[in-house]
């Protein structure tokens, strides 16, 4: 669904333009098929569906949890590469497609599975919309309650480091002709790449910012986030400030609980008082993420040593909110995106 390419092979076809608009936005709907477009001539219909595949890539599976609250799909690019894409209900009728950016990721996050796979290749805006476009067909078809209100970057990839394809893909989903999403129901995660927050700040200033912290030390966020040695807490800091100097937003601080590593009381003190520096307090949210199981050697924090952390944080004024770790059961929770090398096997999958 790349608007000004259909709209250039309509042209080459010898359709006038407004045709082209009047499809992308009934196929942007999840319709499945182009003969369900009845406002075009059924000649165009069947040389659309003979000529110009509806999604970009190929779903070759989608994993439900058993209480429906999150569908992952493995999906395979047209080159080759592949990537999971997760639909998930964070409340009744409201859902939230979580989308990838790179197939795989170079940033290596040590508790990260998506991290094990190393970098495959950068998605074109095309894949990253067609994965949102995927699950309102998905979403339609298995007619589940409510509406995809939200998008999430928060998938495969750093986001940042593709920027261009990103930026692109946020002016499909928000624009009026295609998906017509607010920017701000937009949300787009970093490990911290110094650049990108700052071209987010000039660039898509209504779209959520969320910053993978992880730790308020630079010594120990160094281990746990390796990029953290090219863009270290102090430079995140200066860039959380030039955010605030031009937009009066909340940003979202992700912070994933491992046992021991990040989770006791000097943790926590340490994260106050970066918060602290970081911006005026009522703009800066913490979520933690009690840490997913991944092939890698961590452990999660427990829900008591969760709750003290939070409390600490909530005693010093900081907006604080535990999230809730939907679709372990389908691996498909933060950071347990994985296709190959790190994927953990065994698992009881409720296989659709
Ligand atoms: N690369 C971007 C986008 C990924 S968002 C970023 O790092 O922000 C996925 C979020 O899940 C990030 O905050 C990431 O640090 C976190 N995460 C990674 N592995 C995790 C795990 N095993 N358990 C919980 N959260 C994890």
């Amino acid at each position: 669904m790349n608007p000004d390419r259909v709209i250039s092979i309509f042209r080459d076809w010898g359709e006038p333009a407004y045709r082209g608009r009047q499809l992308i936005g009934e196929i942007c709907k999840g319709i499945e098929s182009y003969q369900e477009v009845t406002t075009l001539p059924q000649g165009l219909r069947d040389r659309l569906g003979r000529e110009m595949p509806v999604l970009s890539f190929s779903p070759d599976r989608v994993l439900s949890s058993a209480d429906g609250s999150c569908h992952k799909a493995l999906v395979s690019l047209n080159k080759g590469a592949r990537i999971e894409t997760v639909l998930m209900s964070p409340k009744p009728g409201l859902w939230s497609a979580c989308v990838s950016s790179q197939a795989g990721c170079a940033l290596a996050c040590s508790f990260c599975a998506t991290g094990l796979m190393g970098f495959r290749k950068n998605l074109t805006a095309e894949e990253i919309a067609d994965q949102v476009l995927f699950w309102r067909q998905y979403h339609r078809r298995s007619k589940l309650a409510g509406k995809i209100t939200n998008v999430v970057y928060m998938g495969m990839g750093e986001p940042m480091l593709n920027f261009d394809a990103v930026k692109e893909s946020v002016a499909w989903l928000t624009s009026p002709i295609l998906y017509g999403m607010a920017q701000r129901s937009l949300s787009i995660s970093t490990a911290g790449i110094v650049p990108g927050i700052d071209r987010l700040t000039r660039e898509l200033g209504q779209v959520n910012l969320a910053v993978s912290l992880h730790a308020a030390d630079d010594e120990l966020r160094g281990r746990l986030v390796p990029i953290n040695r090219a863009y270290p807490l102090d430079a995140l800091k200066k860039a959380l400030g030039r955010y605030f100097s031009k937009n009066n937003r909340k940003v979202f601080l992700e912070y994933v609980l491992l046992a021991q590593e990040n989770d006791q009381t000097k943790h926590a003190q340490d994260l106050v008082r970066w918060i602290r520096r970081a911006g005026p307090i009522h703009l800066l949210h913490v979520n933690l993420i009690v840490w997913n199981p991944t092939a890698t050697a961590h452990q999660a924090t427990d829900r008591e040593s969760a709750r003290l952390f939070k409390e600490h944080l909530i005693s010093r004024g900081i907006q604080v909110t535990i999230r809730k770790n939907l679709g372990q059961e389908i691996a498909g929770a933060c950071g347990q995106l994985v296709v190959g090398r790190g994927t953990i096997s065994k698992k009881p999958f409720n296989e659709r």
